[in-house]
């Protein structure tokens, strides 16, 4: 257990937002790539973003200092939970068709979601099984969730169910949906701890819990269980992050990718900078990983924990660092303002 600096509530919220926006444009720069890769190229978060563009697969460079659809449909959950009643999961879809740039690295499935929606808004239901028949259990929706976990950061099982309507649109599969549901409360619960003393088990429990929601209706759960039964292990034996992301995974799907973003935090409580480098530094899937392990340790350290010069580093006009602050800010408004 850790004794630190409490941020207010106001803080975590800012931290939340911007530190997963953060942890996306850091991650963008290197993913896909292997961590023998990143570990050879660069030596620091400081070294990745001194570049200035890296090839693409296909089409233009890309710009450092951008970030990816994880930010931009964060960016949609938490303008859908500011909006008025009623907060369906069709407005939700409308609004992440509306401001989809492909460019920004968005997966093909979920694309292809966006793509067919506005000619085919009476199947949006269907749409979701269109690409995979039993949905995509991909991490995409898990990404996306901060702003619910904010919103109801002293009621878990409103964010679960909140998590579970904003997956379904696009993530249908229950992996994504428990997966969902998980990063929702880990940030949920980093931004409500109201003292200033942190231990990791107040976090892996009710997450236990909260599968048994799921299993419960009959779904398999035992991925994430072997997952967090590994997480415990690990801090047990202080394992590292990186041998850990070897056990847990760093893939695409939600069962890896949520885990060991989880972990890196859980790894590091203290410190916003090393999450965000271990996060980074496992490889794989770096853009999400590192934006839900940066949200969930700026929702527990709040803004001021974030580096100064990694916040330069964003290179945004209509979403700037200071407009997710606003963002985050109406949020705190509408649902912690009042108490
Ligand atoms: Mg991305």
């Amino acid at each position: 257990m850790i004794q630190r600096q409490v941020a207010t509530l106001q803080e975590r919220f800012r931290g939340c937002l911007v530190g997963s926006m953060i942890g996306d444009v850091i991650g963008a720069v290197v993913e896909a790539e292997s961590p023998e890769y990143i570990a050879h190229t660069y030596r620091s978060i400081d070294e990745i973003l001194t570049a200035q563009s890296v090839p693409e697969f296909t089409g233009p460079a890309w710009q450092v200092g951008r970030f990816t659809d994880d930010t931009q449909m964060m960016i949609c959950v938490a303008e859908w939970l500011l909006d008025g009643e009623p907060r369906s999961p069709e407005r939700l879809l409308a609004r992440f068709a509306d401001a989809c740039e492909p460019w920004r690295r968005y997966g093909p499935g979920t694309e292809a979601i966006l793509r067919l929606y506005p000619e085919h808004k009476a199947e949006w239901r269907q749409l979701a099984t269109a690409m995979f028949p039993y949905g995509s259990y991909g991490n995409g929706s898990a990404m996306r969730v901060s702003p619910i976990g904010l919103a109801c950061y002293s009621d878990a099982k409103t964010a679960a169910s909140i998590a579970v309507d904003s997956s379904r649109p696009t993530h249908s599969h229950p992996l994504a949906c428990q997966g969902a549901v998980l990063q929702s409360l880990a940030v949920a619960i980093a931004a409500g701890t109201a003292s200033g003393e942190f231990a990791p088990g107040a976090f892996l429990q009710p997450f236990r819990a909260s599968l048994t929601y799921f299993s419960d209706l009959m779904q398999d759960t035992s991925k994430f269980v072997r997952a967090l039964d590994a997480i415990e292990q690990g801090l047990e034996h202080g394992t590292s992050c990186r041998q850990m992301s070897s056990v847990l995974g760093t893939g695409l799907a939600a069962c890896e990718a949520v885990p060991t973003a989880v972990y890196c935090f859980l790894r590091h409580p203290d410190s916003f900078a090393r999450v965000v480098h271990e996060a980074v530094f496992v490889g794989g899937d770096t853009d999400t990983i590192a934006c839900m392990a940066g949200a969930i340790s700026g929702a527990l350290l709040g803004a001021a924990a974030i580096p100064e010069h990694w916040r330069r580093a964003v290179r945004e006009e209509e979403y700037s660092v200071d407009a997710i602050e606003k963002l985050a800010d109406r949020l705190f408004e509408k649902y912690a303002g009042a108490r």
